[in-house]
């Protein structure tokens, strides 16, 4: 007999996990995770778990707990980080810590990045146990600090010291699983691949001089034209297995110039003209970056007075690798766009990551999608930025970003990420409660 939940109830318990982690604020810099990650050890060891708390720094730190299945089959990781950025308290509604519920939300900074996950996962396990599923897989869950920053007391720290804890054959976590309307179709992308970083500093010499007398040898001139030679055509084209699979998908279920458009992407000669035109220009620049290296002159740096000509000049680019691309492959594109002259040096980097999204997983959590909200497709889908994926996919893990939430076409949800006012509606978390536990049950369970 198959367990009856209390679906209102259970979304009740999460709400109120919800709100307390809201309430603990936890904004990075400085972090200050472990007060979240000592009441979340709190819950679990009222359910009845050994969680254990891993102090990585002073008052930063990490939280896992394990539930044992047979072990004939390897663990699946659920990881969320309880960290948050900034937030301006002058510019929201309900105050930023305050996990207030009103007009069927519930607010704070985290409510979507990522405290409501964290909650969504922590009920999954705890559900998992007091309806003493069996299990074929263990399911561990692991909160953890830092995601925001660098993950350096957090995600990382934890591979590099207690990789045994976290190892899994697969995690789930954020960005992705939330519903994307395109042409009056539904989708929910889960995220399967996402780019890497590589930021540059360049550096242009010239003549230093007298301000009154401009000449031709000048460092922020130089500086200038090489950006504008790097950033005047895209980089070259790159089709992915996963950016390729989510525009054929796309284009296949949304008919008229959208479809065709999205169609005539995926081929060479048409991608250019394609892309340029796209009605929808954040769909358009959401696509090329998944297409493409990119390269963004983020921050300048010349000079120090009016009436002096500086001697050097120097831009950071924020730039991004596809999948598949390394260091050098980056380099080799965007090197001779600057010129002769313009001196590189890499500031920082962390390598792409794609997961194939034809693994059992993937296919369990297209059917899932396809039951929990009919006419929807889920699709495999890159993410232009980075998460904690990369580090645990150094264990051999492959991660889905899938946190799933169901938004009606006006629920607010673009722009709140990091945003003023982020805030999580009632309804799309309550069916993301629901839907991730189903989904793992599915996946772990002895039939
Ligand atoms: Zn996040």
């Amino acid at each position: 007999m198959p367990t009856v939940i209390n679906w209102p109830a259970i979304t009740a318990e999460a709400v109120h996990h919800l709100q307390a982690l809201l309430r603990i604020d936890t904004t990075n810099p400085p972090g200050n995770e472990l007060a979240a990650v000592e009441y979340l050890a709190g819950v679990l060891r009222v359910e009845g778990f050994e969680p254990i708390v891993l102090e990585s720094a002073p008052q930063r730190g990490n939280v896992i707990a394990r539930l044992k299945g047979d072990g004939s089959l390897p663990p699946l990781l659920l990881y969320n980080h309880l960290d948050v950025v900034p937030a301006e308290p002058q510019h929201w509604t309900h105050p930023p810590f305050s996990g207030d519920v009103a007009d069927g939300f519930v607010w704070g900074r985290g409510a979507l990045d990522m405290k409501n996950v964290t909650a969504m996962q922590l009920i999954t396990l705890v559900l998992l146990k007091r309806n003493n599923i069996p299990l074929h897989r263990d399911v561990i869950f692991a909160a953890t600090s830092d995601e925001e920053i660098d993950s350096d007391v957090g995600a990382e720290w934890l591979i590099k010291h207690h990789p045994d804890l976290v190892r899994a054959e697969y995690g789930l976590s954020e960005m992705g699983g939330h519903t994307l309307y395109l042409e009056g179709k539904k989708f929910y992308p889960i995220m399967a691949a996402e780019k890497g970083t590589c930021w540059l500093k360049i550096r242009a010499r010239g003549q230093p001089g007298h301000g009154s007398v401009p000449h031709a040898d000048h460092a922020v001139l130089h500086l200038v034209r090489a950006i504008d030679r790097l950033m005047a055509h895209p980089l070259p084209l790159h089709l992915t297995t996963t950016a390729s699979t989510y525009v054929q998908r796309l284009a296949r279920s949304v008919g008229g110039t959208t479809g065709l458009l999205l169609s005539a992407m995926l081929n060479p000669l048409l991608h250019d003209a394609a892309l340029k035109a796209m009605p929808d220009r954040a769909l358009a620049d959401a696509l090329h970056a998944i297409f493409h290296n990119t390269v963004s002159p983020n921050q300048l740096r010349a000079g120090y007075t009016a009436n002096v000509i500086p001697s050097e000049a120097e831009a950071i680019l924020d730039g991004r690798m596809l999948p598949g691309i390394d260091v050098e492959a980056f380099l080799a594109e965007v090197r001779p766009r600057l010129g002769e002259g313009i001196e590189i040096t890499i500031e920082h980097t962390s390598p792409p990551l794609e997961v194939s999204s034809e693994t059992p997983l993937f296919k369990l959590i297209e059917q899932q999608i396809a039951r929990s909200d009919p006419g929807a497709i889920a699709v495999p889908y890159m993410m232009a930025g980075a998460t904690d994926a990369k580090l645990f996919a150094q264990l051999g893990t492959q991660c889905y970003g899938f946190a799933p939430l169901k938004l009606q076409p006006a629920t607010p949800f673009d722009g709140l990420i990091h945003g003023h006012d982020e805030r999580v509606d009632l309804e799309a978390f309550a069916f993301g409660v629901q839907v991730l536990y189903e989904t793992v049950h599915d996946f772990c369970a002895r039939q």
